[in-house]
């Protein structure tokens, strides 16, 4: 009897934004599902209304998921800097303005801290993943934090956003000095991935049979 391979059970990426895909969508073919970006079905960026991460996550995975009925994993993540009480939080993409692009936002982050020590550039990147079934009432929630320090200049060519001047504790080394496999172990994402791993694990899903959305 010829066996024929299993269909996988296709998921949404709700993000437009390149940085995150890339680093998603190998976690995603690990759990054998098929990822799918917005752009396949021509659903635009929702407005984030929502005053958390979770709640900004969540408006993201219920719009894509509205559009195109299957599963869908969107991430929201905010960079916590001490020096700004927390901000910019949930105002990271906009902080330079709502045109403001990566460089923008650097630019104004570094002139926010201009002078301060290493020891008052204490900041944290956390990041929340929903994972939404199509089938199911309700959807998985993960988080992941990283705790670094706003370097005084960009260091480092890899990643995207504040890749650049996030220095990550643990390693001394900016999110852009280093390789994928590290930004994966240490990384807000990588921690919430490893987050929504673990809930997975006891949970029934992905199916699989394959069948699902
Ligand atoms: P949002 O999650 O789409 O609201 O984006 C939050 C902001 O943080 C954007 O400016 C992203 O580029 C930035 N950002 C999110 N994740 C990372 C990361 O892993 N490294 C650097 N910047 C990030």
């Amino acid at each position: 009897m010829i066996a024929f391979p299993k269909p996988r059970t296709p998921l949404v990426l709700a993000t437009h934004n390149a940085g995150k895909l890339r680093e998603l969508t190998p976690w995603v073919l690990s759990q054998g599902l098929e990822p799918h970006t917005l752009d396949e079905f021509g659903i635009p960026s929702p407005e984030e209304t929502g005053s958390t991460l979770e709640a900004n996550a969540l408006i993201k995975a219920e719009q894509a998921r509205k559009q195109c009925a299957l599963a869908v994993l969107a991430d929201d993540s905010g960079l916590e800097v001490d020096a700004l009480e927390g901000g910019p939080g949930v105002m990271t993409a906009d902080y330079a303005g709502p045109a403001a692009g990566a460089e923008d936002n650097i630019r104004k982050l570094l002139s926010a801290l201009d002078g301060l020590p290493p020891n008052r550039r204490l900041a944290r990147f956390r990041c929340v993943l929903v994972l939404w079934p199509a089938e199911r009432e309700s959807p998985f929630i993960a988080e992941g934090v990283c705790s670094g320090r706003i370097l005084a200049a960009p260091r480092g060519q890899r990643g995207f956003g504040y890749d650049p001047v996030f220095e990550i504790l643990e390693l001394g080394r900016s999110m852009a000095e280093i390789e994928y496999d590290l930004k994966e172990k240490y990384s807000h994402r990588g921690l919430a991935l490893a987050a929504l791993h673990n809930l997975l694990a006891t949970a029934d899903w992905p199916p699989g049979d394959g069948a699902g959305c």
